[in-house]
């Protein structure tokens, strides 16, 4: 009998596992039965764009937390598919901090060329998956939103690949309930003209307080002040943005600071994180862990220690991206088809995770974290036929944009790096990125 493979979500992730069995489907293997389940419409997880928030056209979490004007946050060369560059999707050489609909249309080159577009059901939310104790199987429900109609099927698999970006961790505030004003979640977040003329207040200090402020900055807030719990991102900002201790109160439309300081703002967006969050999987399924680089519970980072016919892709904390789902991807592939062995003792797999995250805690340096990513990869990809490119090489485009944002926090996106999988440079972009306000596909790859 062929095995029958669940793999839930086509975002990079899941859309790495669909690429990584057709990839060995095309040299000749034979390969499971393999479906992919996706709630939303389309593919590209985050980056396929949605202008709704709270609930979808079938009333269900909207899953996107993208917005308008989003650019890519890092280098495209830290990473670029190694077995689809940008060169031969562009047919060129592009510059490196593509904006979301190029970055889109990339992720989408690469699986429309691999033909597995109808190995996915779309508008397919999965609502409960559950192990039976004799025969090992996986039951999983889906709900097809456009029948709408719920059925079960049954797989040896099952590969969670929902992401884990997308449920908000919204705090509260004393006086939220009575501020004068537009409290949103990063996740909300869709159009930084809204705050054109206004003063907005972000609270969080990581990578959503940094771009969606970079955003409110470019398209025209009046101020933007960001406020850190644990400590300040330090960059040299615009003189229209300030950074504050964390937020304690708010009192009408007056923001009160731990160092006694307070301001009025007209909004508060709250860039306070995400949760890991798998309303479909009970207990003894689901992934309980903080956004890390050793995610708690992950052998070989994913394969679920408490029941390894169970895989995660991408529930690590990001510095690299698509290339690690591949590595992730592929690997899961082949201990999938008994290319790959995974030891049957529990007590190996769970000395695997211990060892990680002592690594992973080992030091609190950037430098270290990136690397430690890196070599992550490196270990996956020695195991597998994912074509074998400069992870080292990547990781130097990281240092160098680390560089570029301590020295200009506005212009990091200026600049550019060469590609680990054909070797050559970016281009220069043809605008400053502070003055490129139209984001769309046609105005970034113009000469
Ligand atoms: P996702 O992209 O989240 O995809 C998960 C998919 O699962 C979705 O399509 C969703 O609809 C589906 N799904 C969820 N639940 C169910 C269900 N119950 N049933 C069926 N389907 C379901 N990374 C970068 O490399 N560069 C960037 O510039 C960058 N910018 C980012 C900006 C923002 C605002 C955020 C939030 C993240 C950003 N990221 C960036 C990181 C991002 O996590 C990855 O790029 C990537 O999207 C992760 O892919 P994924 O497939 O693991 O998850
Ligand atoms: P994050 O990195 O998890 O950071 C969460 C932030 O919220 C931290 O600063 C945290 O502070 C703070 N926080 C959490 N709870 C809080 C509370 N109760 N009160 C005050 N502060 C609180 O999440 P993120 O910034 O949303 O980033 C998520 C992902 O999206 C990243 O992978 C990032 O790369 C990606 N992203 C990319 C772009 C882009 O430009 N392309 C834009 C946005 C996001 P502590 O440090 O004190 O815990
Ligand atoms: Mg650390």
């Amino acid at each position: 009998m062929t095995k029958r493979v669940a793999v839930i979500g086509a975002g990079p992730s899941g859309l790495a596992q669909l690429r990584a069995f057709q990839s060995a489907a095309q040299k000749g293997a034979e390969i499971p039965e393999v479906v992919c389940f996706e709630k939303q419409a389309n593919w590209g997880g985050l980056w396929n764009y949605t202008w709704r928030t709270g609930v979808d056209e079938h009333g269900e979490p909207v899953h996107g937390s993208m917005y308008r004007y989003l650019w890519s946050n890092g280098p495209k060369e830290g990473l670029e598919f190694a077995d689809y560059s940008f060169e031969e999707h562009f047919g060129k050489q592009i510059a490196s901090y593509p904006p979301r609909a190029v970055m889109v249309d990339y992720i989408e080159g690469r699986v429309l060329k691999a033909g597995v577009r109808d190995w996915i059901r779309f508008n397919s939310v999965i609502r409960w998956i559950e192990e039976d104790a004799e025969t090992g199987m996986f039951t999983v429900t889906v709900h097809d939103m456009e029948k709408d109609s719920v059925y079960r099927e049954v797989f040896d698999h099952v590969i969670i690949a929902t992401g884990h970006f997308s449920s908000p961790n919204v705090p509260e505030y004393p006086g939220f309930d009575t501020y004068h004003g537009r409290i949103v979640h990063a996740h909300d977040f869709r159009d930084a003209r809204e705050f054109t003329g206004k003063d907005v207040l972000l609270v969080g200090a990581s990578y959503s307080a940094e771009d969606i402020g970079s955003q409110c900055w470019k398209y025209g807030a009046k101020t933007v002040t960001t406020s850190y719990r644990s400590a300040p991102m330090g960059f040299h900002w615009p003189d229209n943005w300030e950074e504050k201790p964390a937020l304690v109160r708010v009192e009408g439309k007056t923001a009160f600071f731990k160092d006694g300081t307070s301001r009025e703002v007209d909004a508060i967006i709250l860039c306070t994180g995400y949760r890991h969050y798998f309303p479909f999987l009970p207990d003894d399924l689901r992934l309980k862990t903080k956004n890390r680089l050793a995610a708690a519970d992950l052998y070989k980072g994913v394969i679920y220690v408490h029941n390894p016919k169970l895989f995660y892709l991408g529930m690590q904390d990001q510095w690299f991206t698509f290339n690690m789902f591949d590595a992730q991807a592929w690997y899961v592939r082949d201990i999938i088809m008994g290319r790959i062995e995974v030891p049957a003792d529990r007590q190996v797999l769970m000395a695997d995770v211990s060892e990680r995250e002592a690594r992973e805690e080992a030091s609190d340096d950037v430098k270290y974290a990136i690397r430690y990513q890196g070599d992550y990869i490196k270990e996956l990809l020695a195991d597998t036929d994912y074509p074998s490119f400069d992870v080292d090489g990547a990781c130097a485009a990281f240092f160098e944009w680390k560089k570029h944002k301590s020295i200009d926090i506005m212009g990091f996106r200026n600049n550019c790096y060469q590609s680990v999988i054909t070797g050559t440079m970016a281009p220069v972009h043809h605008t400053p990125w502070k003055d490129a306000l139209d984001d769309s596909m046609e105005a970034y790859l113009a000469n």
